[in-house]
């Protein structure tokens, strides 16, 4: 099996990075497992700081690695949280999604969709960056026990659950999965450079 290092300490992400790589012939290490440190994520937008991790991991560990930045782009927070939704949420979810909905509330406006940039790189560099989208709506009220992050509060559209009550279907039709749809083609050309 190709290697190929996921340039994330999150685990809920990682595990959906595994479920879709598996069945392309990858095993993915994570870059906590290599104890890698975490790149600051200092760019203004999802491409760039897809790149950063994803750069940095590869150069580190010497094998190709795959970079992602995510987030929930609330209309009514002009956009916000983005590129900030994990700091914004500082590990207390319930008191951001109380947060966003009191906002979409506000503004009796509900949209919102998730963003995913991925990036692949290369140990010498070079890269290649995806952005995959879901257009969606706040959820009145947290639901559903699955998932991560904002899961509970994210209905995406064509659907009456939420991403953490969809379960696996989460996974056919997410940001991340577009995002990959886009990879996919590129990551079977990618060289092991380690046996
Ligand atoms: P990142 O590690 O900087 O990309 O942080 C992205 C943050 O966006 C995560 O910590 C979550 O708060 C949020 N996020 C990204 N993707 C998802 C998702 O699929 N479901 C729920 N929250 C997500």
């Amino acid at each position: 099996m190709k290697q190929l290092v996921i340039a994330t300490h999150n685990a809920g992400k990682l595990e959906e990075f595994r479920a879709f790589l598996a069945p392309l012939g990858f095993e993915v290490v994570s870059a906590a497992a290599l104890s890698l440190p975490e790149p600051t994520e200092t760019a203004p937008d999802f491409a760039g700081n897809a790149r950063i991790k994803a750069v940095a991991a590869a150069r580190a560990s010497g094998l190709p690695a795959l970079g992602d930045d995510s987030g929930l782009c609330v209309s009514a927070l002009n956009g916000q949280p983005g590129v900030y939704s994990a700091r914004y949420a500082a590990d207390d979810y319930p008191g951001a999604f109380a947060k966003i909905i009191a906002a979409a509330d506000a503004k009796d406006n509900w949209e919102a969709y998730f963003t995913c940039a991925l990036c692949l790189a290369q140990p010498d560099g070079t890269t290649a960056t995806y952005i995959g989208k879901a257009a969606g709506r706040i959820a009145p009220a947290p639901r559903g026990q699955g998932g991560f992050g904002y899961d509970p509060i994210f209905i995406p559209d064509g659907y009456e659950q939420s991403y953490a009550e969809l379960g696996a279907e989460k996974d056919r039709i997410s940001h991340r999965a577009r995002a990959f749809e886009q990879i996919a083609a590129a990551l079977a050309d990618v060289q092991n450079l380690r046996p």
